[in-house]
């Protein structure tokens, strides 16, 4: 099995250096944090255990052309490398060592699909049976790669993934014309009857699947992002959708008759669709609460679940003291962890403001939207344009993290 090859003289570090260059283009599940907000969701994993994995690359030797990807065959490259099954596996092992963390693999397509998908499997049947690696193991999926291949993978596997790309399936055309909705989503069906099936039988198999979308790559607003996210999580069981600035720098050839316009999506853009995106999957929220037909655009400003609440002054306030857990976590500042206290400390006592602070419950936000003992802290009247303007001014930092664990 050849492979090739980093220039003579590679050391091991600039190996690692150029993997990571060329994984830039695939973030799922990985602490590579080119955008705002990712390296948080990334950690945000298995069983609520925080956990990253090291991203390494097979090959950055493509067939196919994806017109905002490094790697597509028709950009001239300084180094082009196929590494063998062997010598990923022992990089990826000791990698995991070092950095003590779960360990993703991914490539281009070199050659075809199917052979990827073959030196992907033989990657990671080496790491477990040849080095005895016990820990994560994610491990991308080559769109149209055979189900017997994406079996064989997943057998060593933890966390398998094909990457959706683009919200609307005429995207493709426009900037990755090798994919198609069928050797993405095909893949994406078998992956998942495989988990089950597996998981049915108690068999040793990948227990989950992800994918990715890049926002702003069909010129699509957060409510199609977000529509698609929520059909893919249903219809697909996936453990997570990852979001990925799309950003095309330069005229790719292979694209002058598209035209497309040099774009960069905006980073605050991630942190909200990964806010909307816990809200649709934690926190009881629809895509269509978080992205309105009427405001199909996350704001920049405010939050998702702050605008939801903004949009629906109606149902505020909440009584703390009587609001079960479904409509708590729904007040902007309390999240599951603080919802939880709350009921907790109830058996207690009467919750008042003061008792919500020595809960440590930052009242800044929720004060607006919540009354204890039938008391505000602020006012006695809401004024929407007012709590938009002071929440928008005190959150111009934006930390998925927070909206996790604090609401
Ligand atoms: S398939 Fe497309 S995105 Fe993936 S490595 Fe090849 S050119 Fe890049």
């Amino acid at each position: 099995m050849t492979n090739l090859v980093f220039k003579n003289g590679y050391s091991y570090e600039q190996k690692i250096l150029q993997m990571r260059k060329d994984t830039a283009y695939d973030i799922g599940f990985d602490s590579d944090a080119q955008n705002a907000g990712l390296e948080a969701a990334g950690k945000i994993v298995c069983k609520g255990k925080a956990m990253t994995s090291h991203k390494l690359f097979l090959s950055n030797s493509c067939i196919f052309n994806c017109a905002y990807c490094g790697c597509r065959c028709q950009k001239e490259k300084e180094y082009s490398y196929t590494l063998s099954p062997k010598e990923l596996a022992a990089i990826a092992v000791n990698e995991a060592k070092i950095h003590k963390q779960g360990i993703f693999i991914s490539s281009a397509i070199c050659k075809n699909a199917d052979n990827t998908q073959e030196l992907i499997s033989e990657t990671v049947k080496i790491m477990r049976n040849e080095f005895g690696y016990g820990g994560f193991i994610h491990a991308k999926v080559m769109p149209g790669a055979d189900p017997e291949l994406i079996h064989k993978t997943g057998l060593y596997a933890d966390r398998l993934s094909v990457n959706i790309e683009v919200a609307k399936s005429i995207g493709y055309q426009k900037i990755a014309k090798q994919k198609n909705k069928q050797n993405i989503l095909e893949p994406m069906k078998e992956i998942c009857e495989q988990i089950q099936d597996h998981s049915k039988h108690n068999g040793t198999f990948a227990s989950s699947q992800t994918t990715q979308i890049m926002a702003g790559s069909t010129d699509e607003d957060d409510r199609t992002i977000m529509r698609l996210a929520t059909a893919l999580y249903k219809k697909f069981s996936l453990k997570r959708v990852y979001y990925s600035a799309f950003t095309y720098r330069e005229q790719a050839k292979g694209y002058e008759n598209e035209k497309l316009p040099i774009i960069s999506t905006p980073h605050w853009r991630m942190a909200r669709l990964y806010q909307a995106d816990r809200l649709t999957q934690l926190y009881g929220f629809s895509f269509d609460d978080v992205t309105p037909e009427h405001e199909p655009f996350l704001q920049k400003d405010i939050d998702p679940k702050a605008a939801w609440a903004l949009r629906n002054m109606d149902i505020f306030p909440v009584e703390v003291n009587k609001a079960d857990y479904d409509k708590l976590i729904r007040v902007p500042g309390i999240g599951i962890v603080y919802a939880k206290r709350i009921i907790e400390a109830r058996r207690y006592c009467t919750v008042t403001h003061d008792i919500m602070k020595r809960m440590k419950i930052p009242m800044g936000k929720c004060s607006y939207f919540i009354t204890c003992n039938n008391k505000f802290e602020i006012a006695d009247r809401l004024y929407k344009e007012d709590i938009k303007s002071v929440l928008a001014s005190k959150h111009t930092q934006i930390s998925i993290f927070d909206l996790l664990t604090n609401g």
